[in-house]
């Protein structure tokens, strides 16, 4: 799709949504699908505002159409909507355009709640009219059903014409209760408790409404110069002692920190508050810097909304694709629909393997609950089995590589498919990728994206192409999105690498079954690439924790990949380990197990202690073990030892040891 497409396609999808959660209280959408497109259909409006189209819901609040029969109230000043932010970097910017001018206000934390958005108007301090929000400029007068709310003042304190604006929500306890007499009754249960509150409140008997034991929290004075209120805090201080309910979680703040603070602290807490809330409302509490700061069409400029982190999202399966990674393992993605995840974007997630997409019964084209696992790389939970098409189509994994085409293989007991292909083209850039990455040679600014384009363009074949870059200089320039200082900077860092030590470079390689603890023992035991390469299999053999797989692969690894290893030395990839030789120190080939509580040290400090002066630490006692060092309290380690007559130490003949 081209963006005049995609913005068309987007302000129909979500302008049919905002009717169906607006007028219909029904909603099509989750509310993260929703705000992940809008947040979608801003960009690309910012990009090309000549392609903004007149109606799209960026422009507007509340549904397209009023298609309500309730009579209709117009505002003098707009109910307006808030601007939505999604992470705290987000909310750190907010603080940037409201301060930019020098200005430094205070600001009010709320609690935003959940529900749907009310003016209630008093004369002599009589409510005499409820409304809507509508489309901001004009409501639906829903005046006696607002006589039902509870908690909604019909007389204030003190005989003002004033007007208010809230929330009007259902508590958790009254939605659950509402919703198993609606299942035991056949009807259909509603989604949430703000679609029941907006069903509610558009009901035509208002007996009906009154069961709904709606409730309500106010926020908002209009006009609060008639009454003297100069800021936000003083307006609900105010509206409390008039008899409105105000939320008592408010907090005032003069720094971004306390607002963080403020935001962490509800991230956690908002579950134990019985009502739904969906963020925090961060306002500059003086009125008359608000009024300097103004606002847009849709919004104020002086207040936004931080909507919480979801945890797990719904989002579109829209495709699968295959990546192949350094060993030829063949690995599912998904193509999601991009989504807000825990403040980010996201649009792929791992689908591991055959048998994980078979298990979960994943098929494209699926509606699917997506988390972030770890917080970090984004997971698919399970289908949304009744959003399934009748017409989706099993998975089926592919059976040939996806870069290569040779036939994929899958050997028994394994999870994943593999391409054999030695030459595979997939498999060479992944090892480049992996070559740059941070845990290995740190290359910054030569990432995934990167390194794909140079290898398609044909400047990288293997890693020691990374370190030949230099020499294409001007071509590099010319290449799109890189540019002059681009370029310097990544040749740059490419130079700073070679300062990597032996241990890292080892890692980088890839060679099967080194990762960086397995790279970081053979650099105890090896000088330098060359040193490892002239080595036998028994002598890495004779290595503690160097098993066969290990010690095979290595040899292999050297044996087929002289040209990469020689072209890195050439190019100055060639650290040189000091070996401290280790025969002479004190704990030379020894194997020590400590047990008990030591005093002088932690575990992890007498481990160092031990491993710098030559020994190895075991975590069991064994026959070869050269003797244990005992602590306080010590177990059946110490029982082991004794029964198969291993020497025992204590703490104190362990210092004397090694002093
Ligand atoms: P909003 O809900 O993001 O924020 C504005 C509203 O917050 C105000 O109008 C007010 O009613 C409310 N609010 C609650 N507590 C408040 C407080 N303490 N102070 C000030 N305001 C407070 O904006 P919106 O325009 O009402 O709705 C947009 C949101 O609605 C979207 O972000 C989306 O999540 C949801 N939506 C979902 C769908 C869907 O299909 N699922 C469709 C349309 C809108």
């Amino acid at each position: 799709m081209n963006p005049r497409e995609r913005i068309e396609y987007l302000v129909n999808i979500l302008n049919k949504a905002r009717d169906e959660y607006y007028i219909n209280n029904n909603p099509t959408l989750s509310d993260n699908e929703y705000d992940s497109l809008i947040r979608e259909l801003e960009e690309l409006e910012a990009k090309y505002p000549d392609l903004v189209l007149p109606h799209s819901p960026t422009r507007e609040v509340g549904a397209t159409t009023n298609l309500s029969t309730l009579e209709k109230v117009e505002y003098v000043v707009p109910m307006l909507s808030l601007a939505d932010v999604f992470n705290y970097d987000e909310v750190r910017e907010f603080f940037g355009r409201v301060e930019k001018d020098g200005y430094h206000p205070t600001y009010v934390c709320e609690l935003k709640i959940d529900g749907i958005s009310s003016s209630a108007k008093y004369k002599n301090g009589k409510f005499v009219l409820g409304s809507t929000r509508g489309n901001g400029f004009v409501g639906e007068n829903i005046t006696e059903n607002m006589k039902t709310v509870a908690s909604l003042p019909k007389e204030l304190s003190r005989p003002l014409d004033i007007e208010v604006r809230g929330e009007i929500y259902m508590s958790d306890e009254v939605f659950n209760e509402l919703n198993n007499v609606r299942i035991q009754n056949g009807e259909e249960p509603f989604k949430n408790p703000r679609n029941a509150t907006g069903g509610s409140l558009k009901q035509l008997d208002s007996n009906i409404t009154r069961s709904r034991k709606l409730d309500t929290f106010d926020y908002t004075l209009v006009d609060p110069e008639k009454y003297g209120v100069a800021t936000q805090e003083q307006a609900l201080k105010f509206m409390a002692s008039l008899g409105f309910r105000v939320n008592p979680n408010y907090k005032l703040c003069s720094s971004i920190e306390e607002v963080i603070d403020y935001l962490k602290l509800w991230e956690q807490k908002r579950k134990t508050l019985g009502y739904a809330t969906d963020g925090v409302v961060i306002k500059v509490n003086e009125f008359s810097l608000c009024n300097e700061i103004g606002r847009t069409v849709k919004s104020p400029k002086w207040a936004v909304a931080y909507k919480f982190p979801a945890m797990e999202v719904e989002t579109k399966l829209l495709d699968i694709i295959y990546t192949v990674g350094r060993t030829g393992n063949i690995t599912p993605n998904a193509v999601l629909e991009p989504i807000m995840i825990a403040g980010s974007l996201v649009s792929r997630a791992t689908l591991n393997n055959e048998d994980y997409c078979i298990d979960k019964d994943i098929r494209i084209g699926d509606i699917v609950k997506v988390r972030k696992a770890g917080e970090i790389i984004p997971e698919i939970v399970e289908v949304v089995m009744d959003r399934r098409s009748p017409d989706s189509i099993p998975f089926k994994m592919i059976d040939v590589c996806p870069v290569c085409g040779s036939v994929l293989v899958r050997k028994p007991g394994e999870a994943s498919h593999f391409c054999v292909n030695e030459k595979c083209d997939g498999r060479k850039l992944a090892n480049i990728i992996y070559f740059a990455s941070k845990p290995c040679m740190n290359i910054e600014t030569l990432g995934e994206k990167l390194c794909e384009d140079l290898y398609n363009r044909g400047f990288l074949r293997s890693v020691v192409d990374i370190y030949d870059l230099y020499l294409h200089r001007d071509a590099l320039i010319n290449i799109d999105g890189l540019g002059e200082k681009s370029v310097d900077t990544l040749l740059a860092n490419i130079e700073a690498s070679k300062q990597n030590g032996f241990e890292k470079v080892l890692a980088a390689l890839g060679i099967r079954f080194v990762g960086s603890k397995v790279a970081k023992i053979l650099a105890k035991n090896y000088a330098s690439l060359k040193d490892l390469e002239n080595t036998s299999l028994e002598k890495l053999l004779d290595i503690k924790d160097i098993g066969d797989a290990i010690a095979g692969s290595v040899i292999s690894y050297f044996k087929d990949n002289m040209d990469i290893v020689n072209g890195l030395i050439e190019r100055g990839i060639n650290p040189v380990n000091e070996l401290v030789s280790n025969d002479n120190a004190l704990f030379a080939n020894q194997t020590i197990v400590l047990t008990g509580r030591l005093d002088s040290f932690t575990r992890e400090e007498a481990t160092k202690i031990i491993e710098d002066l030559g020994g190895n630490v075991a975590s069991s006692v064994s026959k070869k073990t050269s003797f244990v060092v005992c602590g306080l309290d010590a177990g059946s380690k110490k029982t082991k030892a004794e029964a198969l007559g291993v020497k025992i130490i204590s703490e104190e003949e362990f210092k004397d040891l090694i002093k």
